[in-house]
């Protein structure tokens, strides 16, 4: 009997290990940089060790950790002078924050919708949005799984454009055996808490190959003002902020990084064999993988297709069915963004700072409002899916097989033997809307 109709869920309440796994290792790193971070000084050593570990990790010439994913990612636009009049591309599928670094800097998101296998920006859909004002690309490794960089950097080549790659969700994943953090021109990288590196708390990286963006991001961090290594002049250059990451933070993300190759190769062996186990369940598809990628399932999104099981109801009914029979299971799914992000208030009101700006301030082309229903796949994605991953339903160590196996378990037993019941369910939600 399904666990909803008073069955045996499928998960003991402890089937699932947190994220991120703490060891001994961290809580050594974190006393010792208790220890050394006082007097205060800039920049402390555990802030410039996690740096050099993120460069070196990267391959990146240049990193500099920030207090947040945003934080970073607006230091890469902000550092390479994006500014009134610019537009810049953007996934209409992410998560807000690759969108609002380009209003933080006053230029102009245009959304460009994504690819259905990958979830990523589809490089098809780009050219059909670049104008004489548009300066970059932003690219989102989504929930995981790099973008398709070769064929962006094809289309930045060629219009002259920069892109920054937003791999707040990605640290550990490859392209064409090329690591995340230093697949576009710029990178911003987020450690918060539930990111596949954390900082436990919250924290955000940096990286660069361009000396000058480099200096550029190094005034945005503090103030506008001091560029490490040189005497403090206390004269603000340009516009800057205070996104300096804590030491502690900085501490436990450095430890963690140790790891990460390996924490990384769990994550994508967990998520690439759940989702083979997976194929064939009616009523649901799983992520795919593009050869030459490798995926670090921040996020598993597993979409809902109540088609596929002959089923004629609102798309809405049979996903609350299927979470809520598959949360009864102990298999913690849950929504994420309902809408693509230009869907969201922020943007269907041009609100960003407010009289216009940055849509009307003068500098930028006339703006017609973005229209919610301009992206087809991502409204479409954003109506099908569930998510686990994320830092209570982890594809992280020390998850492992026994945890994917329940998982898929799970699924079956809901999608699969009790489709009557999952049938059922679904009219009952469907009935109650
Ligand atoms: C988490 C996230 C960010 C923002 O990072 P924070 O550290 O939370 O500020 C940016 N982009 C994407 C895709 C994210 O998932």
């Amino acid at each position: 009997m399904l666990a909803i109709n008073g069955g045996t869920p499928v998960l003991d309440e402890d089937a699932i290990a947190p994220w991120p796994e703490v060891t001994d290792a961290d809580r050594d790193a974190v006393l010792r940089a208790l220890d050394r971070s006082t007097p205060w000084r800039w920049p402390l050593e555990d802030v410039q060790e996690l740096e050099a570990a993120w460069a070196e990790h990267s391959g990146a010439r240049f990193a500099v950790a920030a207090n947040s994913g945003t934080a970073a990612l607006h230091m890469a636009v902000a550092a390479t002078s994006i500014g009134p009049g610019d537009e810049v591309l953007v996934p209409a599928d992410t998560f807000l924050a690759s969108a609002t670094c380009v209003l933080q800097a006053n230029a102009v998101p245009v959304f460009v919708d994504v690819d259905p296998a990958t979830y990523n920006i589809d490089p098809t859909k780009i050219e059909q949005h670049i104008t004489p004002r548009t300066r970059a690309i932003i690219a989102v490794d989504l929930n995981g799984l790099p973008a398709d960089y070769d064929a962006l950097h094809a289309i930045a080549d060629k219009h002259d454009l920069i892109v920054i790659e937003d791999g707040a969700q990605a640290h550990g994943a490859t392209y064409r055996g090329r690591p995340v953090g230093s697949l576009g021109h710029l990178a911003g990288c987020s450690l918060n808490g539930s990111k596949c590196l954390s900082a436990l708390s919250e924290g955000g990286l940096f990286t660069t190959d361009n000396e000058r963006w480099h200096q550029n991001a190094l005034r945005v961090l503090m103030f506008g003002d001091e560029i490490r290594g040189k005497t403090r002049e206390y004269n603000a250059r340009i516009m800057g902020w205070n996104y300096r990451l804590h030491s502690l933070a900085a501490a436990f993300a450095r430890s963690q990084l140790e790891r990460l190759p390996a924490m990384s190769q769990v994550r994508s062996t967990n998520g690439d064999y759940l989702a083979k186990s997976l194929m064939g369940v009616p009523g649901i598809r799983p992520p795919t993988v593009p050869d030459g990628s490798t995926h670090v399932y921040f996020f598993f999104p597993a979409l809902v297709e109540p088609e596929a099981i002959g089923l004629d109801v609102d798309v809405e009914a049979f996903r609350l069915a299927v979470k809520a029979a598959l949360r009864a299971e102990g298999v913690p799914l849950d929504e994420w963004q309902r809408v693509p992000v230009p869907g969201q208030t922020l943007f269907q009101e041009m609100r960003g700072y407010g009289r216009g700006c940055p849509w009307t301030c003068g500098h930028s082309a006339t703006q017609t409002p973005y229209d919610p229903d301009a992206y087809d796949v991502a409204t479409d994605i954003c109506r099908r899916r569930l998510v686990l991953g994320s830092s209570t339903s982890s594809f992280g160590p020390p998850n492992g097989m026994r945890l994917m196996n329940e998982y898929a378990e799970a699924f079956h037993k809901v999608l699969a033997e009790h489709q009557a019941d999952l049938v059922d369910l679904t009219m009952r939600f469907a009935a109650a809307d």
